[in-house]
């Protein structure tokens, strides 16, 4: 049996793996490996949720042993280390694979840019162990904070003053969900409501500067009734522990600091495959990699361009689960003797949220805000949770 290696069981490998066991109905010829340092499939996408203690950790972590139970493939718990596409081999933690395909579906880590202090004084918010480990700081601050045997809290303390650098998707979301956080903490403390304050920079003149500047200013405003204080054109030069410098000489103070800024193609990636400024493998119209055809780049780790619009592809789990399915797709039909066809990439939407009970969502022509653009974020969130986790075991696809 020819073997197929999926490095990953994000968004787009987990896709790739579950869409050709269904679409095949387990007749596949292939030899399916999944391979992830985790034992668990990740719901990314609302990571920042358990940093503000929206949601429990439980919600966005699901076992692999139950997303690929019943299901022909092979789950191995390992770190990938080393790819070495010119010999068809895979170095991991728990020895090596050899492929006849391979699908590289690693993600992307935090980037950090040249910026003296950053790396060492904030926190990432890209994995799980980021949220929690944030979550914690932010308690801590709290508990201090309430001590009765620290100075009294001026109004927006300093101590409770919470800086996060990056105004994109990631660092908007989380900005609005720490005000409603901060607040639980401080009712629980019994300090003012006034004692804390949540601070976000974003270098570009407008937030999710990866949208259309309309939304950007609306989530902005929205963020500013939900008590952040939102700063853009705030490009930041140097950060020590509780201050971050700004370009003009501005100062913020705070207790502690989120970088939201940026991402990139994960190290073991940038290593194995020749790559673009941003770690990303270019890929062509079939998500092969131009250096090997037999290895397939999707997700993060790719870069793939939109022929109708001439961008690249957002950095998205909606992309990537689609790409995942797409090749999932191709690959049955290239078993029974059918033409492969290109990817064409689509978007749904996008949902922003503000704060735990507002949400902006946009999807075509349809642009709900408040209460309802939450319930539409959260029908999505339980969609894909359906589709991956229930869908399979119900319907058999
Ligand atoms: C806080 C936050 C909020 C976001 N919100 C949204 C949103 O609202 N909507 C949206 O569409 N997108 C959102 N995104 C982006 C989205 O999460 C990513 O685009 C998506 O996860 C990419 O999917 P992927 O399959 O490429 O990678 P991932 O989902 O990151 O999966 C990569 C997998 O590879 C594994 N892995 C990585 N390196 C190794 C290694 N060396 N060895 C073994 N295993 C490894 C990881 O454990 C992981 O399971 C958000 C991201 C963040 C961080």
């Amino acid at each position: 049996m020819p073997k197929l290696l999926i490095l990953g069981g994000g968004y787009g490998g987990l896709a790739v793996a579950q869409r050709l066991d269904a679409v095949s109905r387990g007749r596949t010829n292939w030899d399916i490996t999944l391979v992830d340092r985790r034992d668990f499939h990740l719901l990314q996408v609302r990571v920042h949720e358990v940093a503000a203690n929206t949601i429990p950790v439980e919600k966005v972590s699901i076992p692999f042993s139950e997303l690929l139970d019943g299901r022909k493939i092979k789950f191995v718990q390992a770190t990938i280390n080393k790819i070495v596409p010119g010999e068809k081999k895979v170095e991991t933690s728990a020895g090596t694979f050899d492929y006849d395909r391979l699908v590289v579906a690693l993600g992307s880590e935090t980037r950090y840019p040249p910026i003296p202090g950053l790396r060492e004084n904030a926190y990432p918010m890209k994995d799980l162990d980021d949220a929690i480990n944030f979550r914690k700081a932010v308690i801590e601050c709290f508990r201090a904070a309430a001590d009765p045997d620290e100075p009294p809290l001026k109004p927006v303390d300093e101590r409770l003053t919470f800086i996060i650098g990056g105004g994109g998707l990631t660092g908007s979301e989380l900005a609005g969900e720490m005000v409603d956080f901060c607040s639980d903490l401080a009712e629980r403390a019994k300090l003012p409501q006034n004692c804390f304050r949540v601070v976000l920079l974003e270098g570009a003149d407008h937030l999710l500067p990866a949208l259309d500047r309309q939304y950007g200013e609306y989530v902005r405003n929205e963020l500013r009734q939900h008590g952040v204080l939102v700063a853009t054109n705030a490009m930041i030069e140097k950060v020590e522990k509780g201050t971050v410098y700004l370009r003009g000489g501005k100062v913020v103070r705070g207790s502690i600091m989120c970088w939201a800024g940026g991402i990139q193609a994960s190290a073991v990636v940038q290593s194995s495959f020749e790559h673009l400024s941003d770690g990303r493998i270019p890929v062509d119209e079939y998500l092969r990699s131009k250096e090997y055809p037999e290895v397939y780049v999707l997700g993060d780790a790719a870069s793939i361009k939109d022929k109708r619009t001439g961008h690249t592809v957002p950095w998205t789990a909606q992309y990537a689960e689609r790409q995942g399915h797409y090749l999932a797709e191709n690959l049955w039909d290239e078993e029974r003797g059918l033409k492969s066809r290109p990817y064409l990439p689509f978007s749904l939407g996008t949902a922003i949220s503000i704060g735990r009970n507002e949400a902006l969502t946009i999807s075509g022509p349809l642009k709900l805000t408040g209460v309802p653009g939450r319930l539409a974020k959260n029908i999505s969130y339980d969609n894909y949770e359906w589709n991956i986790r229930y869908k399979p075991r119900i319907l058999k696809v």
